[in-house]
C-alpha cells in the first residue's frame, strides 16, 4: 500500500509557500486562507470546504508522474468526491480540466442552435455540421472528465485516458465528415477519392483508437492484464510509447486534411476553391501543428522543472491551442458551408444518413468496443497472491497522457 504524506496542509494551502499564501490574489483562489488574510466573509464560507491534500512527484506512483512537473499531484487513490472538489483547488490538473470543460458548453450551445433554431435536423445539408459539432462537444467533455477522475486509481487512470483517445479519434471523424461535405476543392468533388473518403475515415478511427490505447499498456491480455504489465513500449522506452500515440493522432489528422492541403497549397486553377475561407484554414492548420509541438516537447516546463506546475505547463497550452484550433476550424467550415452552398447542392455528393450520422454511430460503436477490450484486460485474471495496492500502483511508466 502506498502511504502518502500530504505536501503541506489542506488544499492549495499545502502546495504553496506561506509567503504566497499571504498574498490576496493567490488566496482568492484558495478560500482556505482568505478569511485569515483579508477578513473577507467569503473566505470564511470557503474555509468550510476541506480540500484534499496534494503531493510532490516523489510521493506518487510512477504512472501518475508527469515530465518536469514537480508538485501539485492529487492522491493516487482519490475518491470521486475529492476529484470533483479538486476542480476548485489549484492542482497541476485544475487548468487541464477547465480549459476543456468550459468550451464544451460553447460548442453544445452552437450544436443546439444549429439543430433546433436553424432546423439543422430537417436539412440534410446541415447534417455533416451537426456531426462535427457533436464531436466538438464530446472530445473536450471526455477530456475534462478524464483529467478530473484520473487520480482515482491506476486502473481508472488508464480507462479515463482510453476514453479520451476514443473521443479524439471521434473528433477526427467529425472533421472528415464535414470536409467531405463542404471543404473538398471543386476539382475533387465526386471523384474516386471523395467517394471513399468518409469510409476510410471511419476505418481510421478504429486504427487511431486502438493504436492510442496500445501506446499506454500494449496489447490487452497478451502484454498486460490485471496483475502483469509486460508491454515493451514504455517499459523499455517511454519515448516509443509517446511516439506511437503521436502517430495514432497524426495519421488520421493528415489523412483528413489531404483535400485541404491540396486545395490551399498545391492546386492551381479556377476549380481549386480559392475563396476567403483559406485564411482561416491556414490559421487552423498552424494551431494544429503548434498543438502537436507542445505535446511532443513538454515546453516550457522542461526548461524550468517545477516553475509551471500549476499554471502554464505544456498540457494546459496543448489544450488551449487545440480548442482554439477547433474554434477556428469550425468558423472555416461554417464559412465554406455558406459560401459554397449553391454550387455544392448542385455538384456535391448528396448527404445521406450513411455518410453523416451513420458514420458517427459506426465509429462510436467500434471505438467503444476497442476501449472495452483494452479496459477489460485491466480486470482480467484475478490473483489471490497479489495485494490490491500493488496491483493498482505499480509498474506502468510515466508520461502517459
Ligand atoms: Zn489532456
Amino acid at each position: 500500500m502506498v502511504h502518502l504524506e500530504p505536501l503541506r496542509g489542506p488544499g492549495l494551502a499545502g502546495a504553496l509557500p506561506c509567503s504566497l499564501l499571504r498574498r490576496k490574489h493567490v488566496c482568492l483562489s484558495l478560500g482556505v486562507c482568505l478569511a485569515q488574510s483579508t477578513g473577507d466573509p467569503t473566505g470564511t464560507m470557503l474555509n468550510l470546504i476541506k480540500f484534499p491534500p496534494i503531493f510532490t512527484v516523489h510521493q506518487v506512483p510512477t504512472v501518475f508522474q508527469e515530465d518536469s512537473i514537480i508538485s501539485g499531484y492529487r492522491h493516487p487513490r482519490s475518491s470521486a468526491t475529492d476529484c470533483v472538489l479538486s476542480l476548485f483547488q489549484l492542482t497541476n490538473e485544475t487548468l487541464n480540466i477547465w480549459t476543456h470543460f468550459l468550451p464544451t458548453w460553447y460548442f453544445l450551445w452552437k450544436l443546439l442552435m444549429v439543430a433546433l433554431m436553424q432546423n439543422g435536423l430537417r436539412d440534410a445539408y446541415s447534417w455533416p455540421l451537426l456531426v462535427f459539432l457533436a464531436s466538438c462537444c464530446l472530445y473536450p467533455l471526455t477530456s475534462s472528465c478524464a483529467h478530473t477522475f484520473s487520480s482515482m486509481s491506476t486502473r481508472a487512470r488508464h480507462i479515463c485516458f482510453f476514453f479520451d483517445y476514443g473521443a479524439l479519434s471521434f473528433y477526427s471523424l467529425g472533421s472528415a465528415v464535414t470536409y467531405s461535405a463542404y471543404v473538398f476543392p471543386d476539382r475533387w468533388v465526386g471523384g474516386v477519392f471523395h467517394q471513399y473518403y468518409v469510409s476510410v475515415a471511419v476505418f481510421n478511427t478504429v486504427i487511431c483508437t486502438a493504436l492510442a490505447c496500445y501506446s499506454r499498456l500494449g496489447l490487452p491480455f497478451l502484454q498486460y492484464n490485471r496483475d502483469t504489465v509486460k508491454r515493451f513500449t514504455e517499459l523499455q522506452s517511454p519515448t516509443l510509447g509517446k511516439a506511437v500515440r503521436v502517430l495514432a493522432f497524426a495519421y488520421p489528422y493528415l489523412f483528413d486534411n489531404i483535400p485541404l492541403f491540396y486545395r490551399i497549397s498545391v492546386c492551381i486553377g479556377d476549380d481549386c476553391t480559392n475563396n476567403e475561407t483559406n485564411g482561416l484554414h491556414y490559421c487552423h492548420i498552424t494551431l494544429a501543428f503548434l498543438t502537436v509541438f507542445l505535446f511532443i516537447t513538454h515546453l516550457p516546463e522542461r526548461l524550468a522543472p517545477g516553475r509551471f506546475d500549476y499554471i502554464g505547463h505544456s498540457h494546459q497550452l496543448f489544450h488551449m491551442c487545440g480548442i482554439i484550433g477547433t474554434y477556428v476550424q469550425m468558423e472555416a467550415i461554417l464559412l465554406d458551408m455558406s459560401l459554397r452552398q449553391p454550387w455544392l447542392q448542385v455538384h456535391g455528393l448528396p448527404t445521406s444518413f450513411n455518410n453523416s450520422f451513420g458514420a458517427l454511430l459506426l465509429s462510436l460503436t467500434l471505438s467503444l468496443l476497442i476501449i472495452f477490450s483494452f479496459s477489460q484486460a485491466l480486470f482480467w485474471m484475478p490473483s489471490k497472491s497479489c495485494p490490491t495496492a500493488i496491483r493498482d500502483c505499480s509498474k506502468p511508466s510515466p508520461h502517459q497522457d
